[in-house]
């Protein structure tokens, strides 16, 4: 994972908590982002999970409700996570690369990632897990290589230097409107499964 050092006017490192970080995210105003959505979706799920899914940011429905994948993709999600045996709640902690919904769900820009990743790269922290899914592009932009492409990268376990395995698959935005990504997919989190289950035993 391509971490970038905190930049010495936003420090997060001495947040402590998850809930701390949350309460001081809720009033972030780092981007113009905020201006324009109901207010920051800041992540959910079971703080100490082994596997944390990052997507790319909040739409209409997680912008209406405050959390993240809630709408059409969302459910989706939780289907494919379901087929693998896992539950968002109790196996996982979700979270975005821009809290804040970009207007019309256009791609965030790079400044708005930019300005927004501090908060999950502490999330990642604090959570400390074993395995990230990144969701997409934008996921995989943004926290691994700018240039990477996820067509060629999805299915492949790529390795953080902190030692956390990384799975880079296809959002499930793309799944709703192109259904032939679904086989991939699905394939991806078997091996995320997998990978959960031998870590569980170990
Ligand atoms: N798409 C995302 O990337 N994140 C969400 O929370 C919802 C849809």
């Amino acid at each position: 994972m391509n971490r970038v050092p905190y930049s010495s006017d936003f420090d997060l490192s001495g947040v402590a908590t998850m809930e701390e970080l949350r309460e001081m995210a809720l009033g972030c105003r780092r981007c113009a982002l905020r201006d324009g959505c109901s207010g920051v979706v800041f992540g959910e799920g079971n703080p100490k999970a082994l596997l944390m899914l990052i997507g790319e940011g909040p739409g209409a429905d997680e912008d209406r409700l405050g959390r993240p994948f809630v709408g059409k993709a969302g459910q989706l999600l939780d289907k494919i996570l379901e087929a693998a045996g896992l539950n968002r709640w109790e196996h996982t902690y979700t979270a975005n690369v821009v809290k804040c919904r970009p207007p019309h769900n256009r791609v965030p820009r790079p400044e708005e990632a930019e300005a927004c990743i501090p908060w999950l790269w502490r999330q990642i922290e604090l959570v400390s897990p074993r395995i990230i899914v990144l969701l997409g592009s934008t996921a995989l932009t943004n926290l691994v290589d700018p240039a990477a492409s996820i067509t060629r990268m999805r299915g492949q376990w790529l390795t953080s230097r902190s030692g956390i395995k990384i799975m880079p698959t296809y959002h499930p935005a793309a799944l709703l409107r192109d259904p032939s990504k679904k086989r991939p997919v699905w394939e991806d989190f078997q091996k995320v499964r997998d990978e959960y289950l031998r870590l569980k035993g170990s």
